[in-house]
């Protein structure tokens, strides 16, 4: 793809060892200390958006994917990532890719854990073939995912406090769009649940 790379490589690093593996572990744990900007707790990799991360022969090429189409919070993301490897001398160049789609499936156990720690339900897997649960053989997956929530067979959000399966939502939306607000029977405390999507 990129036949100047070596050239420039050996031009811009003579020591040869800039462009190596480990240079790129060392923006894998820079990338680490980047946060999503609306969850301060999880890092742009626990929560799986960034896609790809390559050397294109005069940059190092990362390439993220918004939680949803339009998310403001995108450019800041970009932002912050260009900073980071800037600050280190590293070229950088941020792309977007929007297919496919993010999901809440995409992020860590390590971000779900992350995020329970904060206070903060993780979303339940999508992924999961909810057909089976229900039992409807040949039902439209579509179809069975309409009627999935607000029905008792809807999994139970566990409480990121004590843990207890005994929660009821108390609004759809919270301090934004893609959380809700439950409350705690056991613990009586309010949390927030990162829904699905
Ligand atoms: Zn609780």
């Amino acid at each position: 793809m990129s036949e100047s790379a070596p050239a420039l490589a050996q031009a811009s690093e003579p020591s040869g060892g800039a462009r190596s593996p480990g240079e790129h572990a060392r923006i894998w744990a820079l990338l680490e200390r980047v946060s999503d900007p609306e969850i301060p707790v999880i890092s742009l990799l626990d929560l799986g958006v960034v896609r790809d991360l390559r050397w294109s022969g005069a940059a190092w090429q990362v390439v993220i994917t918004p939680t949803y189409s339009g998310c403001p919070a995108m450019t800041q993301m970009a932002d912050d990532i260009v900073a980071v490897l800037a600050a280190e001398q590293l070229p950088v160049e941020v792309s977007t890719q929007l297919a496919p789609a993010w999901s809440t499936d995409w992020i860590s156990p390590q971000g779900r854990q992350k995020l329970r720690d904060y206070g903060i339900a993780p979303p339940a897997a999508l992924s999961a073939p909810l057909a089976s649960v229900t039992g409807e053989a040949g039902a439209p997956a579509a179809r069975v995912l309409r009627f999935m929530p607000r029905t008792g067979a809807s999994p139970a959000v566990a409480c990121p406090r004590c843990g207890s399966q005994e929660t009821v939502e108390t609004s759809h939306f919270g301090s934004t769009a893609c959380k809700a607000l439950y409350r705690c029977l056991s613990c009586r405390e309010p949390f927030e649940y990162f829904k699905p999507y």
